[in-house]
């Protein structure tokens, strides 16, 4: 079964807000043609990601980033699939491992 390894949930990695304001983990999908995609995978979810209207916690813990983060097990978002198909340079982390999301007022505060 295909598998994602998500580099967003890595320590290093920076979420990006677009210019319209939509909170993304990466700056990989918000690109032509990702775009689209992603607002066909999440539907009516996909606003959600609005930093207009919902806070960056809010966000990360809506159902759109549930559902999203559930579709790295099996690889259902081919976007993801297709940059994160590879395990991380060690190879020991899957989406199993201890990983977490950025907290990104903690980083605020350094
Ligand atoms: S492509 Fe998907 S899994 Fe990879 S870093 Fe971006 S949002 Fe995370």
């Amino acid at each position: 079964m295909p598998q994602v390894y998500p580099k967003c949930k890595a320590d290093h990695q920076l979420p990006y807000i677009d210019a319209q304001g939509y909170y993304w983990p990466c700056c990989w999908v918000p690109n032509h043609p990702n775009i689209a995609s992603m607002r066909r995978f999440l539907g009516d979810r996909f606003e959600q990601l609005d930093t207009a209207r919902y806070s960056i916690d809010e966000i990360n813990s809506s159902e759109a980033m549930q559902l999203l983060e559930q579709s790295w097990a099996d690889g259902t978002f081919e976007p993801c699939l297709r940059f994160c198909a590879k395990p991380f340079d060690d190879g020991s982390r899957t989406t199993t491992d201890d990983m977490f999301m950025i907290d990104l007022k903690r980083k605020e505060r350094q």
